[in-house]
């Protein structure tokens, strides 16, 4: 029997195991992490990310393990027990001043930031072109703040990072072995059946993602999580205009980010949508409901519809003089998970007692050090890092029969009710 089954090997299930194992073996019992990946080890959202690493954000707790996030991967060897390689180039945050020609939010975050020993810095114009060379269009309606300690890594090598991190301390990975059932007795989890045949233990993760309304609804359990699709294209660019030191650039003026590639690309797509309307709209078109997150591996989605390629070119020629020049190297569909308050789902559940959660709302790459290792500690009865922030407002009891009663009525709210919106768009 093992000590702790994880299924779904994104990034967070994989770091969750890698934390886990790590612990077992400091007490030396011989007690074992098994990780269930139904195809390949972050075949998922875990390989389609954009490999950005900001702290900056305007929830004091999301900026704290951000923090704390990027300390850990500078130096992963303490939980992951080996290094892996970033690019730290930094990051230039964009977007309009209000009409008094001033950026009060993000000035306050500046104060914020400090708080935390986080440079969030506002720059001159010039400043950012210096920084990016004579392509980047600016405008002296914007406002630009530099983020110094921001960082991009590349998703392959994270991915050959968590291989050797599973291999290193010992985790058991089966790939190509599906969940498609968990047997539980009582308010436990017993096991799980799948291909490879029945994996029991002690404790069991849930690090699947999207699939995790699916899955877990066979057990009664309602995870609110659906998909927000994105698409993503990468310009083959030339190294004398856009270096591969390129800062990372956060464009809330047009909603895009940007970051260099290698290869000598440069890689965009769009945030995700944050109006409670928006996110109420995944939620009713519920992808996951169909195909859980296979729409990921639909073949269609491996490439871009040519007004798609278009939308992205507009946007981006408003940020670069030169794109127009460039040529399009690839593109593909993705999605992110999200939740209701695009807030992550973390730790012990609320009904079955030996199951926890680590998921993640659409950014979770970023921190997967952290929530790796929060979930492990909390598995281990272990508060060494899950006091450094409030890891409970995390839990999946939020999501209480009011919670989503209050979610919809919001929604239904007179201002921006989607039966209006459906009607003003008629
Ligand atoms: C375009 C794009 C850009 C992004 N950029 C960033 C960024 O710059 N920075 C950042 O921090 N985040 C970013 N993200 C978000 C980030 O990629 C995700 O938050 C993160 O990868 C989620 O990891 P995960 O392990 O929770 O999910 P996933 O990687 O989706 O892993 C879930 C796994 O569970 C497996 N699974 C599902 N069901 C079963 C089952 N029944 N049995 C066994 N296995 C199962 C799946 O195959 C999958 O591998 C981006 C996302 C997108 C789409």
């Amino acid at each position: 029997m093992y000590h702790t089954v994880i299924i779904g090997g994104g990034c967070l299930g994989a770091a969750t195991a890698v934390s886990l194992q790590r612990k077992l073996n400091s007490i030396g019992k011989g007690e074992k992490v098994c990780l269930i990946e139904k195809a390949v080890l972050c075949a998922a959202e875990s390989s389609r990310h954009s490999g950005i690493v900001r702290s900056a954000n305007a929830d004091p707790d999301a900026s704290m393990m951000a923090n704390l996030s990027t300390k850990m991967w500078k130096d992963l060897s303490g939980i992951w027990g080996l290094k892996m390689e970033l690019d730290e180039f930094g990051a230039i945050w964009i977007a309009k001043k209000n009409e008094d020609g001033e950026n009060p939010a993000w000035s306050e975050l500046a104060e914020r930031m400090k708080k935390i020993d986080l440079t969030f810095e506002e720059i001159s114009s010039k400043s950012a072109i210096s920084k990016c060379g004579t392509t980047l269009i600016t405008d002296e309606n914007e406002s630009y703040f530099f983020e110094p300690d921001a960082f991009q890594l590349d998703p392959s090598i994270l991915r050959s990072t968590l291989y050797n991190a599973i291999d290193a301390n010992g985790v058991d990975l089966y790939e190509k072995t599906e969940v498609d059932s968990i047997i539980f007795k009582g308010n436990e989890i017993i096991g799980c059946t799948t291909n490879n045949g029945k994996f029991d233990a002690k404790n069991f993760v849930n690090a699947t993602g999207a699939w995790s309304s699916q899955l877990f609804s066979k057990i009664g359990l309602k995870i609110p999580v659906t998909i927000e699709p994105v698409s993503v294209v990468n310009w083959m660019e030339s190294p004398r205009q856009i270096k591969y030191e390129y800062p990372i650039i956060a464009d809330y003026t047009n909603l895009c980010y940007f970051r260099s590639w290698r290869g000598n690309k440069m890689h965009a797509h769009q945030p995700r949508k944050r109006s409670v309307y928006e996110i109420a709209k995944n939620f009713i078109n519920d992808l996951t409901a169909v195909n859980g997150g296979e729409y990921l591996n639909e073949p269609m989605n491996q490439s871009l519809a040519y007004n798609q390629i278009k939308n992205y070119e507009d946007i981006s020629k408003k940020r670069f003089s030169n794109i127009d020049k460039t040529v399009y190297a690839s593109g593909y569909r993705s999605f992110f998970d999200i939740t209701p308050d695009l807030r992550f789902i973390l730790g012990k559940d609320s009904k079955y007692t030996n199951l926890f959660h680590n998921l993640g709302s659409g950014q979770a790459m970023k921190y997967c050090p952290v929530l790796g290792e929060s979930v492990a500690e909390e598995i281990m009865n272990e508060s060494l890092m899950t006091k450094k922030f409030d890891y409970k407002k995390f839990s999946i009891n939020r999501f209480g029969d009011d919670y989503m009663k209050a979610f919809w009525n919001l929604v239904q709210g007179e201002e921006n009710t989607l039966h209006r919106q459906g009607k003003n768009t008629l």
